[in-house]
Parts: structure tokens; sequence; C-alpha cells
């Protein structure tokens, strides 16, 4: 992108939408293992969305809900509501959702970056996921089993002002949501999507961190390369627009990666009013501090703690500790672990168990076994060079005549190093280290 002439600097906010593991739908006993199921297998009145159903919440979405707060250093709120967030949609079908608007489950958490600056997270809510409509034939088709499953959504602050960490941020959420068991976060299955909200300052606002008074929201994302090529296109858009003194219009936008534009949705200019109330049908919620003492309790060590340990522990590099505190290194963490405890130098280890594809696939046993096999062989290779030195030494006449040009003395050299070894030695090693030697 060139914006020489551009200073605008970039106000940049997520949000994240992502599905929770569970057994059941969010508020209804439909099973929420939907994925490869025929259209509208898994559906029931209350996720239809039927007049007088009755929503139960989902305790187990709750729960690991609060678990990521807890894993994003949240405050978990002790009261809890639910509400109804009302607009018109085909794939909302009750003309609202239950959602969460004041007293979310989880508020104020930060996620630290490789930069060292904390990601501010003003919030993390439950709520359900909508239908999916599929347009085919110019008709819309309604896909009603994706509608009621759990989803989770976290709210950043608007504090990236570089699109890379947001990127970082959202990546470390995916890993993060893996690590501590609570959803598969595949976000080409939709389980994971992202939206940017994106307006842009001159760098005296800046200073004097003065935001925006629009922004435009790119919704609907789902990979984490499209996230960064919609927020540089925007940044591109935006400055164009504020350079030309005109207003930037406050709407909701669509990434379109064919024609690599973001493009106009829905216009936000008359303020959106979703008249959220609290959800009548289901009572308010109230957790006590043994409640989240307890989930503090089952929270497993977290990446960054791991990190830190690793690197006090047993003194590896950044580099290695980092690959075995998150997601994708963390089946060889335990691995890692416990070969440690076999007296082998832990950075070696690491480097092998990272680097070395045959050395991954063994178990630990095998690992020990396999190094050991190999430093027994690097002993070996220094005891018989140590053999074959003596014999130069103790030849000089053969030697001699090597250098001037009688190739068949090295016959008489590798008897003497096969005597010396008592004949355990290779002959064609010992071959190898003579010609070497008298190189
Ligand atoms: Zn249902
Ligand atoms: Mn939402």
């Amino acid at each position: 992108m060139k914006n020489e002439t551009s200073n605008y600097k970039l106000v940049l906010g997520l949000e994240i939408h992502l599905h929770i593991n569970t057994e059941k739908k969010m508020f209804c006993g439909c099973s929420a293992h939907i994925h490869d199921a025929a259209p509208n297998t898994h559906t029931c009145p209350v996720c239809l969305g039927l007049p007088g159903a009755l929503p139960v919440p989902n305790y187990d979405a709750v729960k690991k809900t609060q678990l990521l707060g807890l894993a994003t250093n949240c405050t978990l709120n002790q009261n809890s509501k639910f509400d109804r967030k009302h607009y018109f949609y085909p794939d909302l079908s009750k003309g609202y959702q239950i959602s969460q608007y004041e007293e979310p489950l989880c508020e104020n958490g930060y996620i630290e970056l490789s930069n060292g600056e904390k990601a501010l997270i003003a919030r993390i809510h439950l709520e359900e996921d909508t239908a999916k409509s599929v347009h085919e034939n110019g008709e819309t088709l309604l896909d009603f089993n994706m509608a009621g499953m759990p989803l989770v959504e976290i709210v950043t602050e608007p504090c990236f002002t570089d699109v890379k960490d947001a990127v970082e941020f959202s990546k470390k959420i995916q890993d993060l949501v893996k690590h501590i068991g609570i959803g598969d976060v595949n976000m080409e299955k939709g389980q994971m999507r992202l939206e940017a909200n994106i307006s842009l300052r001159t760098p005296e606002m800046e200073r004097n961190d003065d935001l925006p008074n629009y922004k435009v929201e790119v919704k609907n994302i789902n990979s984490f390369r499209f996230m960064e090529k919609a927020v540089l296109y925007e940044i591109e858009r935006q400055s164009e627009l504020l350079l030309n003194g005109e207003k930037v219009i406050q709407e909701n936008r669509g990434w379109d990666d064919h024609k690599g534009v973001t493009k106009s949705q829905r216009s936000k200019e008359e303020a959106h009013d979703y008249r959220y109330f609290p959800e009548p049908d289901i009572p308010p919620m109230a957790f006590d501090e043994a409640h989240i003492e307890e989930l503090r309790s089952i929270l497993p060590e977290l990446p960054d703690e791991i990190r830190k340990r690793l690197i006090m522990q047993y003194e590896i590099s950044e580099n290695n500790a980092e690959y075995l505190s998150v997601y994708p290194g963390l089946a060889l963490l335990e691995k890692f672990e416990e070969i440690c405890t076999h007296n082998i130098e832990p950075n070696k280890v690491a480097n092998l168990l990272l680097n070395k594809q045959d050395y991954k696939e063994l178990t630990v046993d095998e690992f020990v076994k396999r190094y050991e096999d190999e430093a027994q062989k690097v002993d070996d290779a220094g005891e018989l060079s140590q053999h074959v030195e003596k014999v130069l030494a103790e030849n000089p006449d053969a030697v001699e005549k090597i250098k001037s040009g009688k190739e068949a003395v090295y016959k008489f050299l590798i008897g003497m190093v096969m005597r010396e070894t008592k004949g355990k030695a290779d002959a064609e090693t010992v071959e190898n280290l003579l010609r070497e030697k008298l190189r």
C-alpha cells in the first residue's frame, strides 16, 4: 500500500465470535454436533424460534465461557443475565437474538502480545448463533442447524494501531480456546468469525487519545489473511475520503476476496436500535466466589505461564519455549518434560523434538534409547580416533611411504589399528579415518 500522502492513524477494534464445544445447543436439548448433518435435522421449537417455546440456558456453555474469561485475565461478573437483542433478518426467526448486553459473563481482560503490549478485552459474552442462509438458483434457503448454537463473543477495546497486532491477538485467542479445550475454532467450518471495526484519526487525535466519531464494521471475516487485507484496504479507502474532505459513512461492509475490496452491506447512519431488554424467560444468574475459585482450579496452565516456566526451569531458548507452550506444540510438551527427567540436556531434547520429524514420532523410551545410542556412537568414534592417532605416531615410516604414494601401506596401518582395538573396529571406518588424517 502506498500512502505517502496520508498521515492518518489506524484505530482498530475486534469482535470475535466462536462456537463453544458443548453436547447440546445453547437454550434447547438439540445436539450441537451439527457439522456434516443434513439441513434442518437438529431443530426443535426453541431453536426454530416458535412462539411460546421456553429457552433453558446450557450451564456447560456458561462455564466454558467463564473459563475463557479467566484465561484472558477478565473479571467474572458475579451477577450476569441474558438480554434480547432485536433486529429483523430471515435467519433470525424470533425477531431477536438472546444475547447479553449489560452484565456480560466476563469483562475487562487482556492478552499480552509479543511486543509486550496488552491487547484490551472489553467484554466476553454468551449468545446464540443464528440460522444459515443458503443462496441457491436465485432462491434463499434456510438451515436452522446452526440456530441456537452456543456462541461466544469477544469484544476488544479499539486498541490496535497495527493490523498485525490484531491478527496476532486473534491467533492467540484461537490457540487459547483449543488449549483450554472449549472449542475447535475451525474458521472454515464457521466456528470462529472475525469482525473488524475500523476508523482513522489524525496524529494529533492519537496524541490526545481522541477516538474518531465513526467506525466501519467489516463483518464475517473467515480468515486471518482476509482480515489483514480488509483492514489495509479500508485504511486506503478511508484515507482517500478524508483527504478529499469527505465523511466516511458509518456502515457494515463485507470483504470480497475476488475483487480485493470491501463492499457496503447496510448503512448504520440511522443509529441502529436493538431495543435490548432483559430476557424475561431466563432468570438472572449469580455466581459466588467458590464457583469462580473452582473454575480457576480446573483451568490448565496457560501458554504464557508455560513459556515462562520452561525458560526458568529448563533454561531452554525463548524460541523453543514459545513452540512448546502454544497449541500445536503442546502435545510435545508432556513428552519433552518426561524426556528431560532422563538427564538429557533440555535444549537438545527440545531441538530434536521440534526440528526432527523422526524424533518427534518416538515414544519417550524410544527417544531416550535412540539418543543414548547416538551418543554412544559419537563416543566410539572418539575412542577409535585415539587408536588411529596412536598407530600413526608409532609408525612414522609407514606414514612417509603413504605420503610418497604407496597406497598399499594403508592395509598395514588398518591392520595395526584393528589389533589396537582387538578387532572391534569397522575396517572401512578405520580406513576413512586414516585417509582423513593423512590428507
Ligand atoms: Zn433446538
Ligand atoms: Mn454477537
